[in-house]
């Protein structure tokens, strides 16, 4: 994709060309900017590349809850648990941790759920109107979100999780038995029950939309540059000067949307704001045998599978050892196991492995909106486990900030100095 250093200087410069920064361009461009993005890589091969790719309009529960902590113990010392802390990297982790942990406070909860909520209800709208015309409108497909549980006993709406979307009217349904195998024929008898949430979408290749609306972009006129950025500088007047490993780039508007590559940078601009990689994994079977109708979350062992383009896709776990540590595959081997005990009949001789760092803040709120004390600096990063869902409001948001309109969305629970 060309470069554009020597040319004007666009109004808005998003660094980061994951699904966060494509989506912010195209929200501006549909505004009439000039836009250049910059990416080390090629576009959405970072978190957004191999996620699990549900586009759920209803996120409202944040990763912090009240007990989870008594549930972290077991998850740790277990090899094959959701949730891995690398040896070694428990000091750097424990200032991000204890604020997850008072982010889970019960009375913290409902302004969080909304502020999620806000970004996660238009998903498959916003989806639908940028893939239109590409080709590609096949990509997001409508979907049930179903929650499966061994013990039909745990399948509870008055659990708080699920009180917490009932008030904000998700439509939401308990099945079991062969009501549930009727959802989903391949699934296991061991699994006796499910709660559905409904009126969703899913994506079949998160990776694939990231590069096709990317494609969009750039026919609109978006320009994309490849370098690694190294700092930012603010200049006189309000316009920057981004420091890359290709020399130096002027920008007039900047929008951060690295993921969980932003931390460092904004970091070094004397910007605090808690982000931590939480580093999650995927297993694809290329040849599975079975096919499964929607989004199937194993609430038990906290990962997703749904069938995709390339195969059967399992993504979850948390891993925290960094953002540049090295993947440790058998993380996402984990899945073939549970995968089979879900789904026996799924073939799962040929795999995949995969791994991506989740942006995550401890609130699962992203930083968005100006950064107090910086002109023309924006932040676009840290959607956590939603952020394929949420990017497309994002990019509206930012958009609408940038073109100074009246914004629908009350833009307090983002701000970048929240947690102090
Ligand atoms: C296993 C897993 C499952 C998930 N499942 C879901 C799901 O079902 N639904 C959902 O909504 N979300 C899901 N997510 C979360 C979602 O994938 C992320 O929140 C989202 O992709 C973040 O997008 P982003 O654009 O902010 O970051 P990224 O996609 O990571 O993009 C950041 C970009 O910044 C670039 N970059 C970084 N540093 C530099 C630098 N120095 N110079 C230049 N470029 C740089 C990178 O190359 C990358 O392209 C999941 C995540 C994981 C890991």
């Amino acid at each position: 994709m060309a470069a554009e250093k020597n040319g004007s200087t666009p109004d808005v410069t998003i660094l980061g060309a994951g699904i966060v920064g494509i989506t912010t361009a195209l929200s501006l461009t549909e505004r009439g900017f000039q836009v250049a993005l910059i990416d080390r890589n090629p576009p959405a091969e970072g978190a957004s590349y191999g996620n699990a790719g549900s586009l759920s309009p209803w996120s409202c529960v944040p990763q912090s809850m009240p007990g989870l902590w008594k549930s972290i113990p077991g998850w740790l010392l277990d090899p094959e648990g959701p949730v891995a802390l690398r040896t070694g990297y428990a000091i750097k982790f424990l200032p991000w941790a204890i604020k997850f942990f008072q982010s889970g406070q019960e009375y913290r909860l409902p302004a969080i759920a909304d502020a999620m909520m806000a970004l996660t209800r238009p998903t498959v709208t916003l989806y639908r109107h940028h893939l239109k015309g590409t080709g590609s409108e096949e990509l997001v497909r409508d979907s049930v979100y179903v929650h499966v549980f061994r013990n039909a006993a745990d399948a509870d709406l008055s659990k708080l999780g699920w009180r917490m979307r009932s008030e904000r009217q998700v439509p939401l349904e308990v099945v079991k038995g062969d009501a549930l195998r009727e959802i989903e024929p391949a699934l296991s008898q061991q699994f006796e029950a499910a709660v559905l949430i409904k009126q969703q979408g899913r994506a079949l290749d998160p990776g694939g939309i990231g590069k096709v609306l990317a494609e969009k972009a750039q026919t609109m006129g978006v320009s994309f540059m490849r370098c690694r950025v190294e700092s930012l500088v603010p200049e006189a007047g309000g316009a920057w000067r981004i420091k890359t490993d290709a020399g130096p780039v002027k920008a007039n508007q900047l929008v951060v949307a690295m993921g969980a590559w932003s931390g460092k940078l904004m970091q070094d601009l004397g910007i605090k704001a808690p982000l931590d990689a939480e580093r999650g994994y995927h297993l694809v079977f290329r040849d599975p045998g079975v096919s499964l109708n929607n989004a199937i979350m194993n609430v038990d062992a906290k990962f997703v599978i749904s069938s995709m383009s390339a195969g059967v896709r399992c993504a979850g776990t948390a891993e925290f050892a960094g953002v540049d540590a090295a993947p440790d595959y058998r993380r996402a081997r984990v899945f073939k196991k549970l995968a089979k005990d879900m789904f026996p009949d799924l073939n799962v001789d040929d795999v995949q492995e995969w791994m991506g760092p989740r942006p995550s803040t401890p609130d699962s709120v992203p930083y968005l909106g100006e950064v107090p004390g910086f002109a023309n600096l924006y932040a676009a990063y840290g959607h956590g486990h939603t952020g394929m869902t949420m990017a497309p409001k994002t990019g509206e948001i930012i958009a609408s900030l940038i073109a100074g309109e009246t914004l629908d969305v009350n833009m307090t629970p983002y701000r970048i100095g929240r947690f102090g």
